[in-house]
């Protein structure tokens, strides 16, 4: 279902839950909010959605992939740039890292271990920021 987004800055500012199994439902809407909102958005965490869980969707390109409880395994080459959200007006500085490696849980909850690099590794980081509370 397409949700409206959230762009309540206290909200958004609070930390996320651990998703469970009966939260997939969170990443079907997920899916379905950030194809309602294709042109001006690449990736959404459930915050903006108004769920305080841990659940983010990337697009990848061809794919939209959704990810229950993704943790950041690692990091490297670090970069300036300029970023901007659905949540917020215009676009902020923020440093963000070249090349991550992420695990999860798919949208059939099994354990997924994923490397990216460039443009899908931003997003996902972005997104990842928003589970904590971090606005950029
Ligand atoms: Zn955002």
């Amino acid at each position: 279902m397409v949700k409206p987004i959230m762009k309540d800055v206290l909200f958004l500012g609070q930390k996320s839950e651990p998703a469970t199994k009966a939260d997939l439902q969170v990443g079907k809407d997920l899916q379905d909010t950030l194809q309602a909102n294709r042109a001006g958005c690449v990736g959404m965490a459930a915050n903006m959605i108004g769920v305080k869980k841990r659940v983010i969707i990337v697009n990848m390109g061809f794919v939209d992939i959704v990810m229950f409880n993704p943790a950041l395994l690692s990091k490297d080459t670090p970069y300036e740039t300029e970023e901007g959200c659905l949540s917020l007006t215009g676009v902020r500085k923020t440093t963000r890292y070249e090349n991550i490696e992420v695990e999860y849980h798919d949208m059939n909850w099994k354990k997924q271990r994923q490397k990216l690099s460039g443009w899908p590794a931003q997003i996902c980081q972005h997104e990842l920021d928003h589970l904590e509370g971090i606005l950029i």
